[in-house]
């Protein structure tokens, strides 16, 4: 479980400040797959990377399971909008990494990044390395380098916002079904309202920068979920109307906020 109690954070440059993050008090409960959208540049990606440790911030508290986050925590996962693959190694040194990292006996080690190889539907292809491979593929593999230490909690950044349509929608669909299996509790980071729908239990409204919480919705559609075939359903367009309402303010003032 994900707790912010009045986040915010502030970059410090020489001679002035920036705040990204204001007042941002949510939780995520546990094995909820809740989407968080808002304009490009209102602080997605600082709240995403406060939580996950790596961004100090400068207000606020955040608990993780009920423990207030300090440095990097452990069973954690992470991914962003570019691999983070090694292109020196193949697809199954890429996915038996992070098990090394973390002194998994090699016997186990080669079992289980078999194993999530073939959960993401790269069986065959283990000896590639990520040049040799498509951008959904890649994605996969980052899925499972990602997948493959067992996190509780796994934050995504926009994952697949580079993909073309339909490989992002594959993408989504495989997301939605390892997550039925995994049950991670999921924080996703998207611009994109449609797809934070789609694949939600809740979708949460960011403002323009400095990013502060504007609404969130409770998302009842059914699951499972294909998330192209759910676009069609009256709900579906019931919900996109109405948070759409609350991030069209959001988006236009960003853009009038840029261009000054
Ligand atoms: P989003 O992910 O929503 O597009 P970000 O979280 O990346 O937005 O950035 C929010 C704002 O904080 C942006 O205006 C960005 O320029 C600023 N920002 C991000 N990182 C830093 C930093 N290290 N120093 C100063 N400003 C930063
Ligand atoms: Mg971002």
């Amino acid at each position: 479980m994900i707790r912010l109690e009045r986040v915010g954070k502030t970059f410090d440059g020489p001679g002035s400040s920036f705040t990204a993050v204001r007042d941002v008090s949510m939780t995520v409960g546990q094995g909820r797959f809740v989407g968080l959208v808002g304009p490009s540049g209102c602080g997605k990606s600082t709240l995403l990377g406060i939580i996950a440790g790596l961004i100090p911030s400068t207000a606020g508290r955040i608990e993780l399971h009920g423990r207030a986050v300090a440095g990097v925590p452990p069973d954690i996962g992470y991914l962003f909008q570019r691999d983070a693959l090694l292109p020196w190694k193949t697809v199954f040194e890429n996915v038996a990494l992070p098990l090394l990292i973390r002194r998994v006996p090699a016997a186990e080690v080669g079992e289980r990044a078999r194993r999530w190889i073939t959960r993401v539907g790269l069986a065959g292809f283990e000896r590639y390395y990520p040049h040799q491979l498509s951008g959904g593929m890649r994605k996969r593999v980052s899925l499972a380098t990602t997948l493959i230490y067992e996190p509780t909690v796994l934050l995504m950044d926009e994952p697949f916002s580079a993909l073309d349509v339909q490989t992002r929608n594959l993408m989504e669909n495989e997301l939605l079904e390892l997550w039925a299996e995994t049950r991670n509790t999921v924080l996703f980071v998207t611009h994109d309202l449609e797809e934070a729908i789609a694949l939600s239990d809740e979708v949460v409204v960011l403002t323009a920068s400095p990013g502060r919480i504007k609404a969130s919705y409770t998302i009842g559609l059914p699951r499972p979920r294909n998330v192209v075939e759910i676009r069609f359903l009256a709900e579906f367009t019931r919900l996109y109307e109405q948070i759409w309402k609350d991030l069209r303010d959001e988006v236009q003032a960003s853009y009038a906020f840029t261009r000054a």
